[in-house]
């Protein structure tokens, strides 16, 4: 069993779509083990991506992660990694697989509705950025 970390993005939060995008993470057979809403400050938001700092993205990036609450989680199963980025679909909604939440959800590239760790190293710093262990249950 593995832990991954989530963000249901603002597009998500400002349409209501809470509930809908967590009906595809349960249907995916990952559990959401911890969950909190939050709206992101700046600095927050910058060390979150501080991989993407060159991009030229990344202003654009931190203003969209800050312009309204975020849902942040912990999503455990088997696989959770691999398993929540094949439901969550590619980057570019445009090139997202049919029944992804991004296919289905997703406004443009920036505002792709989730946001799911890459590897069990990033896993482990993001869960550690936004929740207490005793949280996480
Ligand atoms: P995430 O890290 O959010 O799960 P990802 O791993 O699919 O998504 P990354 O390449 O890590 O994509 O980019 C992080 C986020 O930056 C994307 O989810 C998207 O919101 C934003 N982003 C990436 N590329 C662009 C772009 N070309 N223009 C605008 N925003 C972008
Ligand atoms: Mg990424």
């Amino acid at each position: 069993v593995q832990r991954t970390f989530s963000i249901l993005k603002p597009d998500v939060t400002r349409r209501n779509l809470t509930g809908a995008v967590n009906a595809r993470i349960e249907a995916a057979g990952l559990r959401i083990i911890a969950q909190k809403r939050v709206h992101m400050t700046r600095a927050q938001a910058e060390t979150f991506y501080g991989v993407h700092r060159e991009r030229p993205f990344f202003g654009e990036l931190v203003e969209m992660m800050t312009a309204a609450p975020v849902v942040v989680q912990v999503l455990e199963g088997e696989d959770a990694i691999l398993a929540y980025r094949a439901v969550m679909g590619a980057t570019n909604p445009e090139k997202a697989d049919a029944g992804t939440i991004r296919k289905d959800f997703a406004i443009s590239m920036g505002e792709n509705s989730v946001h799911g760790s890459d590897a069990p190293e990033t896993a482990a710093q993001e869960i550690a950025q936004w929740f207490a262990g005793n949280e996480i249950v």
